[in-house]
């Protein structure tokens, strides 16, 4: 990792729709905290269809060189041929893990209280592989790749996360009663490891009865992991993500051995609410923070966390995506205020 001086720094690919003005948030909030990064900016967007494969490149190498990076996401337009860019970068980086962690926020309203889910997707393959071709008019073949070097890699990252955050509980989802072969490697593989790791409880559930199970009754899935394929996990996600209040909120991990790359949960570009002071930074912080802790740089996290926690709950600012009528400004501004405000008791000790 590319670390001068004491300072890290880190590649921000601020995408399109809120992402740019989401990240000039982060970058206030990072100065008042005094966080030992500094950005390097990777301008990748939709809308730069001339150089498009160089400025992929340079992002690419910057992540390389910085070893993370902070995303909002890029636009894919439907029409647009290309392999989305948000997907290339996964599976160019080889992260193979996204990790969303679903808990509830006490004062934001939401179907379900108290929820605190783990979810565990594989990040690079299955309905992901880019793969669709049209063999004659009228039909089109479009493949799931499922090998068994990856899904035993996402199925030892889950149990070991489990092991790691004391999770108590291991939920393979999976449709192998249809997709016999793809997903029943997915199924044997999770089956055949929960050996290993007598100490989490382990249970499979059907994608469609999870589907139900986790809006009728999430907490069941309490303390534990929803471990999945790659299209499963994206649905999945979003539910609990929705369960627990919004796109606004959530932030998503994408891990691979080597890189990192920190963005919100749900992966939205929020192309109608940019530029109207409206959007909920929190994702976004969240994302930031989830990346702070990643470099070890966990005091900055928290300091950071526990700002906006009290702005959401405490001092209840709400922006107009979980009911309130606060401006993105108006959270950043309590967010920095109770920064100052921490850093200043903390002086006087
Ligand atoms: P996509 O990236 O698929 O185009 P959208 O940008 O349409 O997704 O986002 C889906 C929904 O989530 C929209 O209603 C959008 O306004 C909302 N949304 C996404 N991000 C945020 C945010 N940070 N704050 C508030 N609402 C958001
Ligand atoms: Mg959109």
């Amino acid at each position: 990792m590319a670390r001068y001086g004491g300072r890290q720094t880190v590649t921000v690919l601020p995408g399109d729709g809120i992402g740019p003005e989401m990240f000039s948030h982060v970058q206030k909030v990072f100065d008042t905290a005094t966080v030992p990064v500094d950005f390097e900016m990777a301008p990748l967007r939709a809308d730069l269809t001339i150089k498009r494969d160089e400025d992929f490149e340079n992002a690419i190498i910057s992540i390389q060189r910085n070893g993370v990076a902070l995303k909002g996401n890029i636009e894919t337009k439907l029409e647009d041929p290309h392999i989305p860019r948000n997907m290339e970068l996964r599976s160019r980086l080889k992260l193979f893990a996204n990790i969303v962690h679903c808990v509830s926020i006490p004062t934001v309203p939401s179907r379900h209280n108290d929820l605190d889910i783990v979810m565990i997707r594989e990040n690079t393959e299955g309905e992901y592989s880019g793969l669709e071709h049209s063999p004659q008019p009228g039909v089109v073949e479009s493949l799931k790749i499922a090998t068994k070097v990856k899904i035993e890699q996402i199925v030892r990252f889950a149990f070991d996360y489990a092991v790691k955050y004391n999770r108590t509980k291991v939920t393979a989802v999976h449709k192998a009663n249809i997709q016999k072969l793809g997903d029943g490697l997915f199924l044997k593989i999770a089956t055949e490891m929960k050996e290993q790791y007598p100490q989490i409880q382990f249970q499979s559930m059907i994608v469609d009865n999870a589907s139900m199970q986790l809006v009728s009754r999430p907490q069941q899935f309490n303390g534990g992991i929803m471990l999945m394929p790659n299209l499963y996990g994206n649905i999945i996600s979003n539910i609990a993500c929705g369960l627990v209040g919004g796109p606004g909120l959530v932030s998503g991990m994408n891990i691979g051995e080597k890189y990192a790359i920190f963005e919100t949960a749900t992966r939205n570009t929020g192309t109608a609410i940019s530029g109207k002071n409206i959007a909920n930074p929190t994702a976004f912080f969240r994302a930031s923070c989830d990346m702070l802790r990643y470099l070890g740089l966990d005091n900055y996290a928290n300091f950071i966390s526990d700002a906006l926690f009290i702005a959401l709950t405490e001092q209840g600012v709400h922006t107009k995506d979980i009911g309130g009528t606060a401006k993105t400004s108006d959270l950043v501004e309590a967010v920095i205020k109770n920064i100052n405000a921490e850093m200043k008791k903390q002086k006087h000790i």
